[in-house]
């Protein structure tokens, strides 16, 4: 039986690990927390999914909150300054979307990956830890990021864009948001040059919730997060914020609660792309995957999908590989196939974080008046592959716009 170790209990290695298993494979997944600790701790992500990934988790059966999450039914996005709305357009989605937070949803595919016949391993892994994997096992996957096992992927100059984090994030999960009229939607909101405004129903521990995502232009006058101390002042500034450059958006957040005093994160997340291979001191390699490769800003909602993406990709080529070794040229191709599709998303968020293209005014523009166009545009955070030429090109814009009259 070909074994495999994956680092990292989210949402990549995970899904990978339990599809392994269920193909026969031995797999171990490491992980520096319990479920338990998961559980108890502070919200890691806004983690909003869309169908084209949430369809990977019904595949694997582990789609356990279809009954329960509350659905993304649709898109709006706004655009202004003070009261004046420069975008306004919304649309449904051809399928609705959902997020789970984290803190639910791992411990549970923890306890489903055991069950099917994986191995738990609790570790803080290092490099150590690596060379003992390395020499156990068919194939290493690393799928954490953070601390020193990260470094061990060189970052890609040639696909970077940013060389620091765009914005200063603020999650806020809350209680006593004033449903939309319509129907429930991925609300995003942009005050040109100062940040930007997130919004989406959730389950959280305390049942359905709203999440609310403020990015702040760093340096900018909604940068004010150091300010904060406690979990009161922090739903204060951020209704503070909401009221001050997203006036549209008051309303509805007149009367929150934070679900719980660990519903809140604030940081800087890094925005990078890294070659796939790391080389442990012995010369043995590892395989990186999702985050720890191809690391997005979360103003576009896009990393638990690509995660669920590349879990899926990676778990094809493991399929096709056989019995056949697991070779640096297949390592290679294997993220390249990912990258395939990760490239949009990357294209997608950066433009995002960067003053709009006149093409994606010009879409906005005709999303606002043409509602088949607008279904098109909101369904595409499902698949932002589909975006390309016409969100990014002015010409192919408007021959776009114009096949929708
Ligand atoms: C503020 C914020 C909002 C976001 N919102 C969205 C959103 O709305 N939609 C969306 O799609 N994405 C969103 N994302 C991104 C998304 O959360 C991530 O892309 C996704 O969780 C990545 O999954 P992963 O499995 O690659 O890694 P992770 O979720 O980081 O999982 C890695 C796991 O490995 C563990 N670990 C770490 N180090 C070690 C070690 N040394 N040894 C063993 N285990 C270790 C960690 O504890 C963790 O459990 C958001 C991110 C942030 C920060």
């Amino acid at each position: 039986m070909r074994k495999i170790t994956i680092v990292g209990a989210g949402q990549a290695g995970l899904q990978l690990g339990i599809g392994l298993v269920d193909q026969g494979y031995d797999v171990t997944i490491v992980s520096n927390r319990t479920g338990a600790e998961m559980a108890a701790g502070r919200v890691t992500s806004s983690q909003s999914m869309y169908n084209m990934a949430l369809s990977l988790e019904r595949e694997l059966g582990i789609a356990f909150w279809d009954e329960t999450a509350p659905p993304t039914d649709g898109v709006h996005i706004r655009a202004g300054q003070g009261d004046m709305l420069m975008v306004d357009w919304r649309a449904k989605m051809t399928a609705p979307g959902q997020s789970i937070d984290q803190r639910i949803k791992m411990p549970r595919w923890m306890e489903e990956f055991e069950k099917r016949g994986g191995k738990l391993l609790l570790l803080d892994a290092d490099i150590d830890a690596l060379e003992q994997f390395a020499a156990d096992s068919d194939l290493v996957i690393v799928a954490t990021g953070k601390g020193e096992i990260g470094k061990l992927f060189e970052r890609d100059d040639s696909r970077c864009v940013f060389d620091q984090p765009q914005r200063c994030i603020s999650l806020s999960y809350v209680h006593g948001m004033k449903p939309r009229e319509d129907y429930s939607a991925l609300n995003i909101s942009l005050n040109p040059g100062i940040g930007e405004y997130v919004n989406f129903p959730c389950l959280t521990l305390s049942g359905p919730a709203d999440i609310i995502n403020l990015e702040a232009v760093p340096g900018g006058p909604m940068d004010r997060w150091h300010e904060v101390n406690t979990p009161e002042d922090h739903l204060a500034l951020a209704q503070e914020l909401i009221a001050t450059y997203f006036p549209w958006e008051k309303e509805r957040c007149e009367n929150l609660t934070l679900t719980d005093d660990l519903g809140t994160l604030v940081g800087r997340v890094p925005i990078f792309v890294r070659k796939p291979i790391g080389t442990l001191p012995s010369g043995a390699t590892v395989l990186g995957m999702a985050d720890v490769l191809v690391l997005n800003d979360p103003v576009t909602g896009q990393g638990s999908n690509n995660a669920a993406k590349c879990a899926k990709v990676y778990m094809d080529s493991i399929l096709a590989q056989g019995e056949a070794a697991f070779d640096d040229a297949w390592k290679h191709q294997t993220f390249e196939t990912y990258w395939d599709y990760a490239q949009w998303v990357v294209k997608f968020t950066n433009s995002h974080l960067m003053p709009p293209l006149p093409s994606m005014l010009q879409v906005f523009g005709g999303c606002a008046e043409n509602p088949a166009l607008a279904a098109r545009v909101a369904n595409a955070f499902d698949d932002p592959k589909g975006l390309v030429p016409w969100y990014y090109d002015e010409a192919e814009a408007a021959r776009f716009i114009q096949s929708f009259n």
